[in-house]
């Protein structure tokens, strides 16, 4: 099982490591002795296995919009990463920082495009001499999608130090342009709850403005 910083699928990252400073922890179930993870900590990525478990109400369809073309253009869902697919299955390229061997057993990543509360079915170590395929063709996802610049607003600049938030995690998670494909409403505040805070923001061309940052309760 997954703890991490969104409890909210708006705003997670499309894809892993596009936010390194998004971290989860992998809880391994109790049954587990620290043996299962035995050189594992040599590995610097994992692939992680998991049921996109929010999405199974959602169901699927055979034909999907990626939010990459806009959501103007329809794929087959096997050409995409959905969360709707038939079996709701998902594989995440995430960055080993710590192996933790005690009880109970907890693998620290980063870079990760997962929600709290998702259930992990098994962890593989990457093997880049096999898996890295760089110059490979990507269809309607070559290359990384455009950043936003974001920047925070002078009331909530003053807050920032009051408060422990996560600057980092918050940027490069805007950066992404968390809005649904093809919205741009200038003067929209979009909500985003990430790491215990509510983040408001607005997007104007190729900006985010922060505009308030309100802590929430436990
Ligand atoms: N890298 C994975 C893959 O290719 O299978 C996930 C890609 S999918 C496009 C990433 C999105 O899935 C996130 O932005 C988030 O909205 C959604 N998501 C993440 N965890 C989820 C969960 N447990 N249930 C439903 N949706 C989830």
């Amino acid at each position: 099982m997954v703890q991490a910083q969104f409890k909210q699928k708006f705003g997670i990252p499309r894809q892993p490591g596009l936010v390194p400073e998004a971290k989860i922890s992998i809880v391994l179930n109790q049954e587990f002795s620290p043996d299962v993870v035995r050189g594992l900590e040599d590995f610097e990525y994992i692939w992680v296995h998991f049921v996109f478990h929010d999405a199974i109400g959602e169901g699927w369809s055979e034909l999907v919009r990626p939010p990459r073309l806009g959501g103007k253009t329809k794929k087959g869902i096997f050409a995409t990463r959905t969360p709707h697919r038939p079996n709701h299955l998902g594989l995440s390229l995430l960055k080993l920082d710590k192996v933790i061997t005690s009880k109970p057993i907890t693998l620290i990543c980063s870079g990760a495009d997962l929600l709290d509360g998702t259930p992990i079915i098994d962890i593989k170590p990457y093997i880049a001499f096999v898996e890295a395929k760089p110059n490979a063709q990507s269809g309607f996802v070559d290359g990384i999608p455009p950043q936003l610049q974001v920047i925070w607003s002078l009331e909530v600049q003053e807050q920032l130090h009051f408060n422990q938030v996560n600057q980092k995690l918050i940027e490069q998670t805007l950066a992404q342009d968390p809005r649904p494909a093809y919205q741009n409403i200038p003067e929209r505040i979009y909500f985003m709850q990430v790491d215990g805070f509510e983040v408001r923001f607005k997007i104007i061309e190729n900006v985010v403005q922060i505009v308030d940052l309100i802590k929430l309760s436990e």
